[in-house]
């Protein structure tokens, strides 16, 4: 398929049944002077009806997405789709590849990337990509996160755009019921201006739906299948999935949960280790001790105390113990 892009699509988006290929992303390096990069695609058309992208690997280091993913593409067959459901399980390849959050060809974010570039880095190609090709005409995005290799988030979580786009519609909210993760985190988002997957999806008309799916760098399978259990159900009810892979129910009800940009983030104010006073999942009042950082190169020095600014539930924390100054330490949620 040709589309005036320097990627090339070895799959037909426009034709019904199953496809399994790459985007050919033409890369000349010294290891291979003709190549192109594999991204790695899959288009199940069945007809009219929605149209939805099911991405994972956007960031290279969360995992369960892809495995979700990689799982979906063998299952999916035509007459189980209603539209057509496109798979990207590995968005920035280069960074699954790596296991890395940003890619090791041009350290690019591709979740702070799009729109793109189609002239641009190799990871604002792929933004350029998705967002103008695979999401045109999209219905419904649904990108796959977790805390990557920095963050572990408390259980299942779906992350909601607020006070713009969909997020408020009050069908927007019955699809993120169907999906039945355990929170929807509403935080303030940029809709439509954003560089995120998410933003995308707004600027092309469709809705979406990012998940965190716990993290730190690993695949929990209690998690794993919440989450896939909640995907599979909620496309039952948005109509671009039909029969037995649909579950009969929803993995759990969710609670809505307000994240303030400012006072529901801890972040190290020097750097050192991080010793955590709090659990994930804890109910924190304002004031409370968050941790500690510890500096063990200075002896007799005391470590600082950091505090909880608001009161709120630990929805998401750093999974390393080494913390820079800037780095996110808490996250916290608080229900409505
Ligand atoms: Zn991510």
């Amino acid at each position: 398929m040709t589309t005036g892009r320097s990627i090339i699509a070895e799959i037909d988006f426009s034709q019904d049944g199953k496809q399994m290929g790459y985007l050919r992303l033409p890369h000349s390096v010294h290891r291979s002077a003709y190549g192109w990069l594999p991204i790695p695609v899959a288009s199940v058309k069945n007809g009219s009806g929605p149209k939805v992208v099911l991405m994972a690997g956007n960031h290279g280091d969360e995992y369960e997405g892809q495995v979700i993913l990689s799982r979906l593409i063998a299952d999916l067959e035509p007459e189980m789709v209603g539209g057509q459901v496109i798979v990207l399980p590995m968005s920035n390849f280069p960074a699954a590849r790596a296991g890395r959050r940003t890619s090791p060809i041009d350290e690019g974010n591709l979740n702070r990337t799009f729109p793109g570039d189609p002239n641009g880095t190799v990871t604002q190609i792929i933004a350029d990509y998705i967002e103008n090709v695979v999401m045109e005409g999209v219905d419904l995005v649904v990108d796959l996160h977790s805390g990557g290799s920095s963050l572990l988030y408390h259980e299942a979580c779906m992350l909601v755009s607020a006070g713009a786009g969909p997020a408020d519609d009050p069908d927007f909210k019955s699809l993120l019921s169907a999906f039945g993760l355990t929170y929807a985190l509403y935080i303030d988002g940029a809709a439509t201006t954003g560089g995120f997957s998410s933003s995308a999806a707004c600027r092309q008309g469709g809705s979406a739906i990012t998940t965190e799916l716990g993290g730190g760098g690993t695949v929990q399978p209690r998690l794993l299948a919440m989450a896939d259990q909640g995907l599979k159900h909620m496309l039952g009810a948005f109509g671009a999935l039909t029969g037995p892979l649909v579950p009969d129910a929803a993995p759990g009800a969710p609670t809505f949960q307000p994240v303030d940009p400012h006072s529901h983030y801890v972040y190290a104010n020097e750097p050192g280790i991080f010793e955590p006073a709090a659990e994930l999942g804890d109910r924190v009042a304002a004031g409370q001790t968050a941790g500690w950082i510890h500096f063990v190169d200075t002896p007799g020095r005391a470590p600082a105390e950091l505090r909880f600014a608001a009161a709120g539930i630990t929805v998401c924390k750093r999974q390393p113990a080494m913390c820079q100054r800037g780095d996110c330490l808490w996250h916290l949620a608080e229900k409505s």
